[in-house]
């Protein structure tokens, strides 16, 4: 098994070595199970009158992927996605987020991108039956058995972006 909270620890350091200024990440977990997203960025927001006066990040990574078949640099390059959400005005895949993407590919070596499609996960497949996509952000979410949100997409909110109206099933 990697060790999560070593690898993330480099993957902060690698980070600040090119200069940029990361989130308030409250902690990085594990999460079971199989899914087509396999980590996600979490925000909490603490309003006082409306205002915004902290926010903090939570990251969760799918378990398996600490399983030894997968890359360590897959998995650095997954963190390292994740880290950057979290980074001021870098909640979506565009503008700074891209930028500061493409700064650690550069020069760090990394492969972050917008989505997993090319990540190299070792021989693993998740085995989900079932997936609906939000048709503004790409988000996927998948379950293995036919929930209500696959059954009625249309009733939830896209839990990436927020949007109401936007999923559609697509497995
Ligand atoms: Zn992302
Ligand atoms: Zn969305």
């Amino acid at each position: 098994m990697h060790d999560l909270q070593k690898i993330y620890r480099n993957v902060l350091e690698d980070i600040l070595s090119v200069g940029i200024n990361y989130g308030n990440i409250k902690s990085i977990s594990t999460r079971e199970g199989d899914y087509a997203d396999v980590a996600r960025c979490n925000r909490t927001e603490k309003k006082t009158f409306g205002m915004v006066i902290s926010t903090t990040f939570d990251i969760e990574v799918c378990e398996w992927l600490l399983k030894d078949d997968i890359p360590v640099q897959s998995l650095k390059d997954i963190i390292a996605h994740e880290v950057l959400h979290t980074c001021e005005g870098c909640f979506d895949h565009t503008g700074t987020w891209k930028e500061y993407a493409m700064l650690m590919n550069r020069t760090l070596g990394y492969h972050i991108e917008r989505t997993t499609k090319n990540i190299d996960l070792g021989n693993y497949t998740p085995n989900y039956k079932c997936a609906v996509q939000c048709s503004y952000c790409g988000g996927v979410v998948t379950r293995r058995y036919e929930t209500k949100v696959i059954k009625q997409p249309e009733k939830y909110t896209c839990p990436y972006c927020n949007r109401e109206k936007v999923l559609f099933r697509i497995k």
